[in-house]
């Protein structure tokens, strides 16, 4: 009996995907480390042992996936929480689709393979290594196979920022500046078009979280000169936790693009010829050594340096730790700084 296609909300084929516990019925055990190393050499990734249970899809609900920590990365998918949202099955039966907030990436394809390979891949090579991930691709045949009346709007959210209201105002008026400076940041968009929707509601989420996680990390733990600011990649990934640190270059740029809005610039110098692991992601300490692999500089605009910024900030998160101990990071990211105004 051949098996029905399960797609997943953003595009894979959950039917096909070596990570999924479809394919382990479908592979021999005797068969599977062949057909790993296959997956690894077209994707880059090598999919878990054989033994593992592997993933029941997209489309199990939440209290019916199994208990391994595998499964919250599914849990907090933005794409499988939109598709639910709009009772949609999958992006292609979207009005937004291919919007900028789902999690696929149009890194998996079929010209992107052959280039990273430097050979131009077999029909059969695509669809056995490739196709699965082919999110785009995958949608864009659903979608044109659809009526136009299949095709849903989403249905529109709005974000809410969760900023503590201040009792009463900072006498301080280096603090009142940079208070006020925060509160801009938190009132954005963060670049993110489509934030009435679930996925980019969640994308704010994630990108808010990392900001203020960077902020803290750069403030109470880089060097501060004046007007500029210095963090080498080891300080940063020291206390980075619970957040992960962008994966490349591009990903930095996004965020000092979102801080260049608020007058505060920064650039990566990279410190080594060996900045990337061999599966794509940037280091921050170099192999086997504690040394950082690159730096952070930044620096604010004319009109920050009314007061000094980085010091400010430096003095109010110092504060927040010492009146509020372990709370002191949920209250700056709520802007809850009313323990500093007693
Ligand atoms: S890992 Fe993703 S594509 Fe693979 S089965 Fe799970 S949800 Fe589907
Ligand atoms: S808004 Fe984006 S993520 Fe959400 S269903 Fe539409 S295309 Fe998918």
């Amino acid at each position: 009996m051949v098996m029905e296609q399960i797609i997943s909300r953003c595009g894979n084929i959950c039917s096909e995907c070596p990570w999924s516990t479809f394919m382990r019925k479908k592979i021999a055990k005797e068969d599977w480390e062949e057909y790993s190393k296959q997956i690894k050499i077209y994707t880059g990734f090598k999919p878990v042992k054989y033994e593992w249970e592997g993933c029941v899809g997209c489309f199990t609900p939440n209290n019916e996936l199994p208990s391994h920590p595998f499964f919250n990365f599914l849990k907090k998918c933005r794409t499988r929480k939109c598709g639910e949202q709009n009772e949609i099955p999958n992006c292609a039966y979207c009005r937004r689709f291919p919007c900028a907030n789902t999690v696929a990436r149009n890194n998996i394809n079929r010209e992107k393979i052959s280039e990273k390979l430097g050979k131009v891949v077999s029909d059969d090579e695509y669809e056995r290594y490739i196709k699965m991930f082919d999110a785009i691709e995958n949608l864009n045949e659903i979608r044109s196979g659809l009526k136009d009346s299949q095709i849903k709007n989403p249905k529109p959210v709005v974000h809410q920022p969760e900023i503590s209201k201040l009792t009463s105002e900072f006498k301080n008026e280096n603090f009142k500046f940079v208070y006020e400076k925060l509160l801009e940041i938190a009132n954005s968009n963060l670049r993110i078009k489509g934030i009435d929707t679930v996925a980019g509601l969640e994308l704010h989420k994630i990108r808010e979280e990392l900001l203020w996680r960077f902020l803290w990390i750069l403030v109470l733990f880089g060097e501060i000169d004046g007007n500029e600011l210095r963090i080498d990649s080891g300080t940063l990934y020291d206390n980075r936790k619970p957040i992960s640190l962008p994966s490349n270059e591009e990903d930095w740029r996004l965020y000092f693009d979102i801080l260049s809005e608020f007058g505060i610039s920064a650039e990566l110098e990279i410190l080594t010829d060996n900045l990337y692991t061999p599966g794509g992601y940037m280091r921050a300490k170099l192999p086997k050594s504690n040394d950082s692999a690159y730096i952070i500089k930044m620096k604010v605009s004319s009109d920050l340096q009314k007061f000094p910024f980085f010091k400010v900030l430096n003095e109010i998160l110092s504060m927040l730790q010492k009146k509020t101990g372990k709370r002191a990071f949920s209250n700056f990211k709520k802007l809850n700084f009313n323990p500093l105004l007693d």
